[in-house]
Order: C-alpha cells, then sequence, then structure tokens
C-alpha cells in the first residue's frame, strides 16, 4: 500500500489529475493484453506523467520510498509485462509527441506514447518507411515496441524493432536521465535496452531510422489442404532463392473462426492460407511474384489471389489482421503464445499443438509469421472458468516443452513478462540467467522496476549455488 506521503509526492510531480488512486479507476488497469487468460493485478497507483523531466521525478520519488515502478504503453502486451500487484504503473500514454521526418538522416523522434501507426503514417508522408509492424500496431506505442522488442509480418526481411533503434533517452531507477546512442565511442547499451520490458530503465523517447520506400510491392494469397503443402510451398519458396517481404499463415481453426464471424471472405474447406508479399525494385518484385506464383502453384494452392491495387492488397492483409478480432468473438478468453520452431518444423508444430489441445479439452488455433518460424499458438479458454484456466496452463507448459524439444524457442516477439518466467531457465540455462540478474542489479540496485518479470527471481539462499554445474550449463544451441 502506498503511504499518503508517497502518493503527495508523484502528486507534486505530475499533477494532482494525474495521479490515479481510487479502485474504479485502478481497475481499468489491472490487465493487458494476458488478460484474455483471467490474469488480473492491481496496483495502489496509475501515474500520467507528460515529459522525460517527469518521468524523472516519479522514479526519484519512487526510490526515495521503495515503490515498485511498472511502466505501460498501449497494454496490448501478450506477456503480463504491464500489470502490478501494488506498486505504481507509469502510464507513458500522455508522450505523444513526433518529430517531423528529417529525410536526409532518415530519422524521426517519438516520444514513448506515440501510437506505431503514427509512425508509420509519418514516414511514408515523408516517401520513407518503417518496417516494424506489430498486428497491434494501430494501438501499441513505441516505448512498448521497444521494450519488447516488436516483432511483425516484415521482420522476414528487415528486422525487429532493435534494428530500427538509433538512440532513446531513458530515465534510470534513481530518477537520472541518460541518452543512449550510435557512435562508436558510445558503449552499446541500445540492444541491452531493446527487449529489456521496462525491467532496467524507463524508455521516455526513441529516435528511430527510416529506409526508402520500396519502389514496388506485390502481395500473393494462397489457400491450401493442409498445412504440410502450406510448408512445401514455403519449401519451395526458399529454394527459388526468394526472401519475401512478409509470409504469413493462418491454420484451417484460425480460418474456421474469420469465416465463423463473418470477419473476412474465406474459401470452405481450406486447412491453411498463406500470405505472401514481395517488395523492392518494379522488376525484382515482378520476377518474385512470378516465382512466388509458380511455389505456390507447385505445392498445390487451391486458390491463388494476386492483389494488383493497394485495395486489394489490403483487402488480402484484413485477413490475416482480424484472426486477433474473430477468435475473440468464438471464445471469450485466450493464451496466445508466440513460439518460435524451425521453419522447416511448423507443419510438425501445428499438428503438435493441436494434439496437446485434444489431450487438455482446449480448442487451438495457430497463426503467424511463417517466415520466421515465429507461431501464434492461442489456446482458447473461458477464464472465468478456473478449470480452463488450469487446462490451458498444462497446455503451455507442454507447447513450451515442446518446442524446447525441437530446438525452438519460447517467445519471438512478445516477451516473457510473467507468463513465460517459470520456463526462462529451461531455455537459457542457469548461468545466463545468473548474467541477466547482475546486470539487472547494475541498472536497478533496490529492484524496483518492473520486479518479478523477464527475469527469474534467484533461487533460497539455503540452496547453494554450485559454481560449477553453472559454468557447464549447456548452451542454448544444445
Ligand atoms: C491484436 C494484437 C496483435 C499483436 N501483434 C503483435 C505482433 O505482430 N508483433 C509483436 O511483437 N507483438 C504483437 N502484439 C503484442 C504487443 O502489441 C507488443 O508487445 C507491443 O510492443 C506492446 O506495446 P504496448 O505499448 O502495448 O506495451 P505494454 O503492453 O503497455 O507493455 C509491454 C511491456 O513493455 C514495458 N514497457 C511499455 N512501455 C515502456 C517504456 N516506455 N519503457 C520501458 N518499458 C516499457 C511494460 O512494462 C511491459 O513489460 C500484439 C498484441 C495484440 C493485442
Amino acid at each position: 500500500m502506498l503511504s499518503r506521503a508517497a502518493v503527495r509526492d508523484l502528486e507534486r510531480q505530475v499533477g494532482v489529475p494525474h495521479v490515479y488512486t481510487r479502485p474504479a479507476d485502478l481497475a481499468a488497469y489491472a490487465y493487458d493484453a494476458y488478460g484474455a487468460s483471467g490474469l488480473r493485478r492491481v496496483a495502489d497507483a496509475v501515474v500520467f506523467p507528460e515529459s522525460t523531466d517527469e518521468v524523472s521525478g516519479v522514479l526519484a520519488v519512487c526510490a526515495a520510498h521503495g515503490v515498485a515502478v511498472v511502466p505501460r504503453g498501449a497494454g496490448t502486451g501478450y506477456a503480463g509485462g504491464a500489470t502490478s500487484d501494488g506498486g505504481v504503473i507509469l502510464n507513458l500514454s500522455l508522450m505523444t509527441r513526433l518529430s517531423a521526418v528529417d529525410v536526409e538522416a532518415q530519422r524521426i523522434a517519438a516520444q514513448a506514447g506515440v501510437v506505431t501507426a503514427q509512425v508509420h503514417a509519418r514516414a511514408s508522408a515523408a516517401g520513407l518507411y518503417y518496417p516494424p509492424d506489430p498486428g497491434s500496431s494501430t494501438t501499441s506505442t513505441i516505448g512498448g515496441n521497444v521494450a519488447c522488442n516488436a516483432a511483425g509480418p516484415h521482420t522476414l526481411r528487415y528486422g525487429t524493432t532493435t534494428d530500427f533503434v538509433a538512440g532513446l533517452t531513458v530515465v534510470l531507477a534513481d530518477g537520472r536521465i541518460a541518452r543512449v546512442g550510435e557512435g562508436a565511442e558510445a558503449p552499446q547499451l541500445l540492444p541491452l535496452l531493446c527487449g529489456s520490458e521496462g525491467t532496467l530503465a524507463i524508455i521516455t523517447e526513441v529516435v528511430l531510422r527510416l529506409i526508402m520506400s520500396p519502389g514496388a510491392r506485390g502481395t500473393l494469397a494462397a489457400t491450401f489442404d493442409d498445412m504440410e503443402a502450406a510448408a512445401a510451398a514455403v519449401a519451395a519458396i526458399s529454394e527459388a532463392a526468394i526472401v519475401p517481404a512478409a509470409l504469413e499463415f493462418l491454420d484451417r481453426a484460425a480460418l474456421d473462426a474469420i469465416a465463423a464471424t463473418e470477419a473476412g471472405d474465406v474459401a470452405p474447406g481450406a486447412g491453411a492460407l498463406l500470405i505472401v508479399e514481395v517488395e523492392g525494385t518494379a522488376e525484382d518484385v515482378e520476377a518474385h511474384t512470378d516465382g512466388v506464383r509458380e511455389a505456390l502453384a507447385g505445392a498445390g494452392a487451391r486458390a491463388l489471389e494476386h492483389a494488383t491495387s493497394a485495395d486489394e492488397a489490403a483487402r488480402l492483409w484484413r485477413l490475416r489482421k482480424s484472426v486477433s478480432a474473430a477468435v475473440a468473438k468464438v471464445q471469450i478468453g485466450k493464451v496466445n503464445e508466440d513460439v518460435v520452431v524451425p521453419r522447416d518444423r511448423v507443419a510438425e508444430l501445428v499438428s503438435r499443438s493441436r494434439q496437446i489441445g485434444v489431450v487438455n479439452g482446449l480448442p487451438v488455433v495457430n497463426f503467424g509469421h511463417l517466415g520466421d518460424g515465429n507461431i501464434h499458438t492461442t489456446f482458447l479458454i473461458d477464464p472465468r472458468v478456473s478449470g480452463d484456466r488450469l487446462r490451458a496452463a498444462a497446455a503451455v507448459e507442454q507447447l513450451f516443452d515442446t518446442v524446447l524439444m525441437m530446438g525452438g524457442s519460447l517467445s519471438g516477439e512478445h516477451g516473457v513478462g510473467t507468463a513465460k518466467l517459470a520456463f526462462v531457465e529451461r531455455q537459457l540455462g542457469e548461468a545466463q540467467v545468473a548474467l541477466m540478474r547482475r546486470i539487472k542489479l547494475a541498472f536497478d540496485p533496490a529492484g524496483i522496476l518492473n520486479p518479478g518479470k523477464k527475469i527469474p527471481s534467484p533461487p533460497p539462499v539455503s540452496a547453494g549455488v554450485d559454481v560449477r554445474r553453472s559454468a557447464l550449463e549447456p548452451s542454448a544451441f544444445g
């Protein structure tokens, strides 16, 4: 529980209207997108700073009072990272200033609360391109994207958010402000802070790298009888030495959800859908479109569409983008994972996930970024039914075991938060987790920044640490 003195100090930093402590207000921040699993955590206060200086003031107050600080953007995270049992939620959604595009330097500066799609729009208006495009881009914030190292359909060709961060302004746990950027003489802190999920510092401003817009773009969609045929098409695209800008898939259950909710026009009985986008010069796009079309047809595509206008491309993409909303209409709750397996084993994982669903009595939907082997395996539940939540927990554990056994990893883009915390050491090994704890300690000695997220707590002291075993922990590469 926050002391009255702490609340007063917070109010002095950001103003009384920007500090929420009423239970009804706090309830609105008790969940993020992972709330669809039924998880709720209530903070003691939610504060809304408007500038880096105000964030600095809030951090200084929290450090002085020993209060936990949980940064929050739009709350679209699927890992339970932006909620807090007690402590202060630092809501950055009022920090929405976005600079003009510096066309010559190919840069744009955004405060943490700027919505991702606004960066896309401003870059595009200046003839430039910001490729990271999470499915939540009309809602998620740039600060949240950097904190989770968000990816998206176009990661296959261009990389993740981290690849486009040229500089950050961050507030440290004691309230000091640091500007971290490029330059040979600067310590290489950007990759460490990107993806740190609010556990090392609060991101308040981001300088993003933009690239030239591709001259041309081609979008194709094809349905197949099953995932195996779709996987064969992907292998054929790869063999043709084509690197698409995006290569997305939906399985039969995802297509059924879209058809049932009339969210899009789906060919009846299709077992899988692939969306393939190619970008580049007009000549490259023409050649690659032909190559992709051949690969899709050769693998037995039932129906093949090629968008010849931006409107038609948007219609094809709507199928992919409508899946989360469609699934939410089919069932009230879900646990949505973002596991990664080698690309040639995606069909196998989809099949195994269905078996896991059957064993646990839960419907399962698969869709995602096939080009990166990043699959959103989603178990559908009614979170009001405790049996469903328990079954989902068992299903997720079996899924993670399967993924690790297949040489994959637990998260391609959503991050760890609390949702995957129990499995981190299994993937990374004890030594690497010990290293993460030391880095955390260096940034945040009092442990007030997003505690209990991303980095598993150390074992109880009485358990002791076997130094030899730590040193010999097998690497994630086997
Ligand atoms: C429909 C839907 C589709 C999605 N599709 C994708 C996708 O394609 N790719 C993808 O990567 N993700 C996707 N996501 C997940 C989510 O949108 C991303 O993780 C996004 O980056 C979170 O941004 P946010 O602003 O909502 O962050 P939040 O949910 O508010 O926070 C996420 C984490 O970042 C931390 N954080 C937030 N802001 C800051 C800050 N300024 N400084 C430090 N830490 C901070 C929080 O503490 C928390 O740990 C999707 C989610 C939904 C609901």
